[in-house]
């Protein structure tokens, strides 16, 4: 019943999203791409405010982490280095009689309890022995399970071999970490950031816009010395990373920590731990935090002209440092934030939706509502908006009943609407709305700049 409950918020939101233009389905006139999404004059509002938020947090409060914004096209040795060339894909299999495919490993471990993950001809035995059935037409006709790389190749004029979207942005961090340090004169501890797009052909995309084709992370790369006691460090942005979810909306329960286990870890990796956020799915990945040693700049190091070291003007030393990776899906976290927003109440017997964001989320911050489309009302009305929009993103509407724009603004999270009415003619004087609690305040004209600061910055 609660599941049942949780899958139906998930289909209110997807409506909403489309209803009010938050997300819309990509290429929805041609049937559709499965896996990609436009995001709606609200909706790419509050995806620049997710982004905005974390570059402040990360990068522009932090003297120790800069940003970059490096190509999604990248040179094709960087792939082969990497190892996603070879290794950037999932095990899967086809169910011969109804022609879906599914993750092998998935339908392995939801069998045996076993993860299996990379051990292809095992896993074709175990499918068979067991006759797993296939989740969508219950029968048991497989193929051999294979791999599948998930990157998306293209080709480029005057480059010789394979192109690929990246389907992760750190490459792009690795191969200037040179040119950062050199431009920069950071000292270890430093990070280096950046936000953008990452594409991986997913073989099952879905759930909205939690597992795409086409998204966006925003991720750091952390450098540290090699003898550094890193767990504090690492420990230390795990609890950053939630503090950010948190930010978002997330409630402290509904997040976990998940470690991968000593044998799924990659060689290099020391420790590595999932994020995981209560979805109306279940709980799934929400964040990554990886240790990846020094193998990405020894790696290109090995196989480029640079020497990707650092040099210690203290000890003389020259050395490649050691990385902690976080990695944030921007996508999942806007979900995130619909869904810790989403609020249905019951008031005077009808239900009132609410998406209750953190002000800082919020994709129009205040609305301007002359309370009829008289000129009398709408002038000096169009006048605040005038003045207000030079500092917060605001919305004048003088459409349909003054009840009908409250429900609307509450519907898209506007945390305060300004309402002038007839009154206001003679007493110069406006009523501020409330989202959360619906309460009305007279306010002056005179002090409602001052009134709507200390409102924004309580909120902070
Ligand atoms: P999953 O286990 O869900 O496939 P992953 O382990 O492949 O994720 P990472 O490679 O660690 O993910 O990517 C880092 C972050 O990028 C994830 O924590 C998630 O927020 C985001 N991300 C990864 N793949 C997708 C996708 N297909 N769609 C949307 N966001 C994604």
């Amino acid at each position: 019943m609660k599941e049942k409950k949780q899958l139906d918020k998930m289909e209110k939101i997807i409506s909403l999203s489309k209803r009010r233009g938050f997300v819309f389905q990509g290429s929805e006139i041609y049937g559709g791409m499965g896996g990609t999404y436009s995001y709606g004059p609200l909706g790419v509002e509050l995806k620049n405010n997710i982004k905005q938020l974390w570059w402040k947090k990360f990068v522009q409060d932090r003297t120790n982490i800069v940003g970059i914004d490096g190509p999604i096209l990248l040179h094709p040795k960087l792939w082969v280095v990497s190892g996603h060339a070879e290794g950037f894909g999932d095990a899967m299999v086809d169910c011969k009689e109804c022609k879906k495919r599914f993750r092998a490993d998935h339908l392995v471990e939801d069998a045996i309890g076993k993860d299996l993950e990379g051990k292809i001809e095992e896993m074709t035995k175990i499918i068979k022995e067991e006759k797993i059935k296939c989740p969508n037409c219950g029968k048991v006709n497989w193929t051999d399970v294979k791999e599948f790389n998930m990157m998306f190749k293209t080709q480029m004029n005057g480059v010789e071999g394979d192109i690929f979207l990246r389907p992760e942005t750190a490459g792009a961090i690795f191969i200037e970490f040179k040119n950062v340090m050199d431009s920069t004169r950071q000292k270890l501890p430093f990070g280096i950031a950046q936000i953008g797009k990452a594409f991986r052909n997913e073989i099952v995309a879905g759930n909205f816009i939690f597992r795409l084709r086409e998204f966006e992370q925003m991720e750091i790369e952390y450098l540290i010395r090699p003898q550094e006691n890193w767990e504090p460090i690492f420990d230390n942005w795990l609890n950053l990373q939630e503090e950010f979810a948190m930010e978002l909306g997330a409630k402290k329960e509904d997040l976990r920590r998940l470690e991968h286990p000593r044998e799924k870890l990659s060689h290099y990796s020391k420790k590595t731990i999932d994020i995981e956020y209560k979805f109306p799915f279940g709980f799934k990945e929400l964040y990554g935090l990886a240790h990846r040693g020094d193998f990405d700049l020894t790696q290109h190091t090995e196989f480029s002209n640079e020497k990707l070291e650092y040099f210690d003007q203290e000890t003389g030393e020259r050395f490649i440092p050691h990385i902690i990776e976080p990695t944030f899906g921007v996508e999942r976290s806007l979900l995130l934030a619909l869904l810790s927003a989403y609020t249905e109440e019951e008031v005077e017997g009808e239900i009132r939706v609410v998406l209750k964001f953190p002000n800082k989320l919020a994709p129009i911050k205040i609305a301007f509502l002359p309370l009829s489309k008289k000129d009398e009302l709408t002038e000096p009305t169009k006048k605040l908006f005038d003045k207000f929009k030079e500092k917060f993103i605001c919305q004048y509407d003088e459409t349909q009943s003054i009840g009908k724009r409250y429900r609307r603004q509450d519907e898209v999270g506007t945390p305060y609407c300004v309402t002038f009415d007839f009154d206001s003619l003679g007493d110069n004087s406006v009523t501020v709305r409330d989202r959360d609690t619906m309460k009305q305040e007279r306010v002056k004209i005179e002090d409602l700049e001052i009134y709507l600061n200390e409102k924004f910055h309580s909120n902070e």
